[in-house]
């Protein structure tokens, strides 16, 4: 740049020195000699403009890059909370336009405002040493320009933040109906999908557009500004030539230094204004990265024995704070123990397990886990006795074997570890007979599995995991009963010797546990087994059961 510059300047000067001299020395080797010095310097100018081309927009991508990475790794540790808050679609939208804007910035900008600054200053130097007096035309609107151009900053700053919102809230529109791309069809939506994206893109759109007026106004301002400064010293240049106090070959370069400086001097209040939005637009970005994360201690070997009990626990979401969803729930498990948690959907079952999970912490009362207080152990170290089963497993698009070796982060897994994982879950058979076998890529979503190939796949993860507690989702929808069969046989192996909570739907499961908890509206209704809540005709639980009772006690009748 330092190159480049120092030539740029040398221009006028040279064009001067040119003039002046042009009806003095009227022989051909002069001028021979001056064009090929000039070729010599335009030569050294063009290697000069590549390398900082080059290292400019280089040095961008990696600055992006990091920045995108960083942002990665800030939005992967947020807490579950943060989530209910920010659509996906936001969150991807973010992570790709929010961080492109700081490539545009960081490199075209950053490289142009740069050198308009170097030209600007070596322009000056140059004004001052022509014509001190001429120099002084140039100091009277200067700073207008300046003044102008910052001011437009600070509003633009506000726009852009505004603008990036609006982006990001067509992308969680678009990524919705993507996602679920075949209710929308099933439902011949796509007319509404389309109103409510166009409903999004107008938004964003009428705020681009006012910025864009905003933005014609201080181009046209400013350059009415430099034509009326170029008038001034030409009519002030005259004067001088003509008192013999310049030559013409001056007046040129001044001219041209001056159109120089004023240039870069535009050109620093655009950059000042592309900066503006830069860091209105990547506020919300830097603002993710810099938040405190929860400093974790290492999991380590928790050591826990499978003990668990809610003292008195009552949590509100923070995004509905005055609507509980669970108040005072009291229960406390053996290590080993299977307990069943029934309800009404929304009485607060998955609330129970993601709190186990320790995805939110209690508002009141506490967890305690093996009689200690979840909130004096590190997270890591309780989760690394855990291990959930979904409701609908989630896979990820890689191979079967990576789907199973997930469940273990800290070290390799071995092909051996994943085997056993999948053959104690029924799984191994299945996998086997692929013809890539456990190299078997996932489509997205496991769409090429059926439920229960997933839930034994899940399964398995989890026993791979060896946790002490166990979270198990119970699938509402019913397998056919040969799979079902098999799914309940690895589930059976999954639970043996270890603490289980089931948020359960079917009656044979909830049977089989070693107690219940009957949960209404967020309050724990009714807990004891299943025979002593039978018993209880008045209660919640014979009247959830009802249906189930009597198919079930309609063939011992018989
Ligand atoms: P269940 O699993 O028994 O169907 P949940 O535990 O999911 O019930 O929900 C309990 C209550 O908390 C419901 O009123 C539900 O609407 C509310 N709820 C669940 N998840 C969230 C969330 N992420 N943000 C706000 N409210 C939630």
């Amino acid at each position: 740049m330092a190159v480049t510059v120092l030539i740029q300047l040398a221009y006028p000067k040279a064009l001067s020195y040119f003039i002046d001299n042009i009806n003095v020395r009227k022989d051909m080797a002069w001028f021979s000699s001056l064009a090929l010095t000039m070729l010599a310097v335009l030569a050294l100018q063009a290697v000069a403009a590549t390398a900082r081309y080059y290292i400019f927009e280089s040095t961008g991508y990696m600055i992006v890059t990091r920045i995108r990475r960083q942002l990665y790794a800030a939005l992967i540790e947020q807490p579950i909370r943060f989530y209910d808050k920010h659509h996906v679609g936001e969150l991807n939208n973010r992570l790709t336009a929010d961080v492109e804007i700081l490539h545009d910035t960081l490199t075209m900008g950053m490289a142009v405002s740069l050198r308009c600054l170097c030209v600007f200053i070596g322009g000056v130097v140059m004004l001052l040493t022509i014509s001190p007096v001429l120099s002084l035309m140039l100091v009277i609107f200067l700073p207008a320009t300046l003044f102008i151009g910052k001011m437009t900053g600070k509003v633009y700053r506000k726009r852009a933040s505004l603008m990036q919102d609006g982006q990001a809230e067509c992308g969680k529109v678009a990524q919705e109906h993507f996602s679920n791309i075949r209710l929308v069809h099933a439902f011949s939506q796509q007319r509404t999908a389309r109103a409510r994206y166009a409903g999004a893109t107008e938004h964003a759109l009428s705020l681009s557009v006012s910025s864009s007026a905003l933005f014609a106004l201080f181009r046209g301002g400013s350059s009415f500004l430099v034509y009326l400064a170029l008038l001034g010293t030409l009519w002030f240049g005259a004067r001088l030539i003509g008192q013999g106090q310049m030559t013409v070959g001056d007046l040129t370069a001044f001219i041209l230094y001056a159109s120089m400086v004023t240039e870069a001097a535009g050109a620093i209040g655009e950059f000042w204004n592309a900066w503006m939005r830069t860091i209105g637009a990547t506020e919300w970005i830097f603002k993710v990265i810099n938040t405190e994360r929860a400093q974790e201690a290492p999991a380590g070997e928790a050591g826990l024995q499978g003990r668990l009990a809610f003292e008195d626990v009552a949590f509100a979401y923070p995004e509905r704070p005055d609507a509980p969803a669970l108040n005072k729930i009291d229960f406390s498990i053996a290590a080993g123990d299977t307990i069943a948690l029934v309800g009404a959907s929304g009485a607060g079952k998955s609330t129970i397990a993601s709190l186990i999970l320790g995805f939110y912490r209690p508002d009141s009362g506490r967890i305690l886990f093996d009689g200690v207080d979840a909130a004096a152990m590190p997270l890591a170290a309780i989760r690394s006795k855990l291990a959930i089963v979904e409701q609908e497993p989630s896979l990820f698009s890689g191979s079967i074997f990576e789907n199973i070796a997930f469940a273990v982060a800290e070290r390799e897994v071995t092909l051996d570890e994943v085997k056993a994982a999948a053959a104690l879950a029924y799984a191994h058979d299945f996998i086997s007979a692929f013809p890539d076998g456990y190299d078997t890529v996932v489509g997205e979503r496991g769409a090429q599995l059926s439920g229960g190939q997933k839930q034994r796949i899940a399964i398995a993860r989890a026993l791979l995991r060896d946790p002490r507690i166990l979270i198990l989702d119970e699938a509402t929808s019913a397998l056919d009963s040969a799979s079902e069969l098999q799914v309940q046989r690895a589930l059976d192996t999954l639970m043996q010797g270890r603490t289980t909570i089931i948020i359960a739907h079917r009656f044979s499961t909830i049977v089989k546990a070693d107690r219940i908890l009957v949960l209404e509206q967020g309050r724990l209704a009714q807990h004891g087994t299943h025979a002593q809540l039978v018993a209880q005709q008045e209660g919640l639980y014979f009247h959830l059961m009802r249906h189930q009772l009597a198919r079930a006690a309609a063939p011992a009748a018989a």
